[in-house]
C-alpha cells in the first residue's frame, strides 16, 4: 500500500508494506480543502496553503539566466573548452556560467580540480571580468576513492558497496557524519572561491548500507538516506546563505520521490523534472506542460537549462521553459547558425528586460498554452504559445484584476509576434491574436492610471 501521506515510512525502491490484521499505522495527517470553481483554483488555492507552510518563493528572489555547458563539454573539459563556453555565455546575454559535472578534480569530491583550470579564484576573476559568475553540481557518490574510509557505504558482507547507476561506483553513506562535515567544509572553500550556485544531483539511495558505525537502521533506510543528504545541504546554505541552491531529489536522480514541501530551508530551488534532453518534442506531446501545473501548485521556483538546439526556429521552448521555470539555463550556442545564434540574443535580450514578471512574478493562466505573470502596481506579461506546425488564431479572455488591473482597464502592448487586437469589457481583458505554427507571443498590460 502506498499513498500520500505514507512518505515518511520510508519504502524500499519500488515497495509495498505488509499491515497484518489487526495492526495500527499512523499514515501522517490528510488535510481537505473544499472550494468551488476550476482546478486552476484549486491549484493556485493549494499553491497558499503551500506557502504559509513555508514552500515558498525566497526573499529578493533573483536568479542569472544560466549558460549549461554539459551539452558542449559533458562531464570533462579542459581549461580552453571553459573559457571558449565563456564567450557562448557572454554572447548568448547569460548571468553565470554552469559548469555543470566536471569542475571537481574526481566527481563528487567536492574539491575545485585546480590541476586543470588553474586557480578557482583566478577564473572567478576571468568569468566576472565578463560579468557573469559561476556555478557547478554537487553529487553524492563518487567516481575514485576521494572520502575517507569510514564515509563509504558497506554491504552486509562489510564490503564496499557500489554508488548509483551512472557509473559513480564508490557508494557513500550520507548518514555519516565524517562525510557531512568535510563537504561541507570542502564546498564552503568553493563558495568562498567564488561558485555562486550548487545544484545537488545523483543522490541515488538504490543500495542500502549496512556499516553500524554510521548510527542508522540496518540496513540504511531510505528516509534517513535522504535526511543525511538534505541535511548536509543545508549545513551549507546556512554557512553560505548568498549561495543560490537548486536540490534534485534527495533518493533519486531526476524524478522527484518525496513531496515539494520536505526539507524546506536548504535550498532555494527545485529541478525542473529532467526536461533538459528534448524538451520541443516534450511540449509537442504534452509533456512539458507540467510545469504550466506545477506552478500554479507551488511557489517554491525550479531550476532547468535547455539545449537550444532542440527547440523550433521561432523558439516556442525557450519561452516555454523561462515562462515556467523561475531559474532558467540555455546551452549549446555554438550548434547554432549565425542567424539562429542572432535569434537567441534576441530572445534574451527581450527577456532581460521584463526578466522580473518571470522571476518573482505570481503566475497564473487559464490553460498549460496561456500563462499571466503579474507584478503588484505593475501590471501583467501574458504568452500565448502555439505548439502546431500550422498557425493558428483565437482569443484569450482575462480577468482584469488577474492581470493587475481596476476597473479602468489597462493598455496592452505587444513585446512579441503579431500585434494583439485587445480591449477591456466589464472587468474582463479580451484578446485576438495570430500566431505563426511554433511560436509564441507575448504582449504586456499596463495598468490605466489612477
Ligand atoms: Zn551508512
Amino acid at each position: 500500500m502506498e499513498f500520500g501521506s505514507l512518505w515518511r515510512g520510508g519504502l524500499p525502491a519500488g515497495g509495498s508494506r505488509r499491515v497484518a490484521a489487526g495492526e495500527r499505522c499512523h499514515w501522517g495527517a490528510a488535510r481537505y480543502m473544499p472550494f468551488e470553481g476550476t482546478l486552476e483554483r484549486a491549484l493556485t488555492l493549494y499553491r497558499a496553503f503551500m506557502a504559509e507552510c513555508g514552500v515558498r518563493l525566497p526573499t529578493g528572489y533573483a536568479p542569472p539566466l544560466n549558460y549549461c555547458i554539459y551539452y558542449e563539454c559533458r562531464k570533462y573539459y579542459s581549461r580552453a573548452q571553459l573559457l571558449k563556453c565563456l564567450d557562448y555565455a557572454a554572447e548568448a546575454g547569460c548571468g553565470l556560467l554552469y559548469m555543470d559535472q566536471g569542475w571537481e578534480d574526481y566527481f563528487s569530491s567536492g574539491r575545485w580540480d585546480e590541476t586543470r583550470f588553474g586557480p578557482i579564484g583566478e577564473i572567478v576573476r576571468i568569468i566576472r571580468a565578463r560579468g557573469l559568475e559561476l556555478g557547478g553540481l554537487v553529487g553524492l557518490h563518487a567516481d575514485s576513492y576521494v572520502w575517507p574510509h569510514e564515509c563509504r557505504r558497506k554491504d552486509a558482507e562489510g564490503r564496499l558497496a557500489p554508488g548509483d547507476r551512472w557509473g559513480h561506483w564508490v557508494g557513500t553513506c550520507p548518514v555519516s557524519e565524517t562525510w557531512r562535515t568535510t563537504k561541507t567544509r570542502r564546498l564552503l572553500s568553493v563558495a568562498r572561491g567564488g561558485m555562486r550556485f550548487f545544484s545537488f544531483d545523483f543522490n541515488d539511495g538504490i543500495e542500502p548500507c549496512f556499516d553500524a558505525a554510521h548510527g542508522h537502521d540496518l540496513p540504511l533506510d531510505l528516509w534517513e538516506h535522504a535526511l543525511g543528504v538534505a541535511r548536509q545541504q543545508r549545513a551549507v546554505k546556512e554557512a553560505a546563505p548568498d549561495t543560490l541552491i537548486e536540490a534534485h531529489c534527495w533518493r533519486t536522480s531526476g524524478s522527484a520521490y518525496w513531496p515539494m514541501y520536505v526539507f524546506q530551508g536548504g535550498h532555494d530551488e527545485r529541478w525542473g523534472f529532467e526536461f533538459m534532453w528534448d524538451p520541443f518534442a516534450d511540449l509537442k506531446q504534452g509533456r512539458l506542460q507540467r510545469l504550466y501545473y506545477y506552478n500554479l501548485a507551488y511557489e517554491k521556483p525550479l531550476y532547468l537549462h535547455i539545449d537550444l538546439a532542440k527547440d523550433s526556429a521561432r523558439q516556442i521552448v525557450f519561452w516555454y521553459v523561462v515562462s515556467t521555470v523561475r531559474h532558467p539555463g540555455i546551452g549549446n550556442y555554438s550548434a547554432l547558425s549565425a542567424e539562429r545564434q542572432a535569434a537567441v540574443r534576441e530572445a534574451t535580450a527581450l527577456y532581460a528586460r521584463h526578466r522580473e514578471y518571470f522571476t518573482r512574478g505570481v503566475f497564473s493562466g487559464p490553460d498549460p498554452l496561456t500563462h499571466v505573470h503579474t507584478l503588484p502596481g505593475r501590471g501583467a506579461l501574458v504568452l500565448r504559445f502555439n505548439p502546431q506546425p500550422q498557425p493558428s488564431s483565437g482569443r484569450v479572455a482575462l480577468d482584469a484584476g488577474a492581470l493587475g488591473c481596476g476597473a479602468g482597464g489597462g493598455r496592452v502592448e505587444t513585446l512579441m509576434g503579431a500585434p494583439v487586437r485587445a480591449d477591456f469589457r466589464e472587468g474582463t481583458l479580451q484578446a485576438a491574436y495570430e500566431l505563426d505554427a511554433e511560436s509564441a507571443l507575448i504582449f504586456r498590460v499596463v495598468p490605466a492610471e489612477g
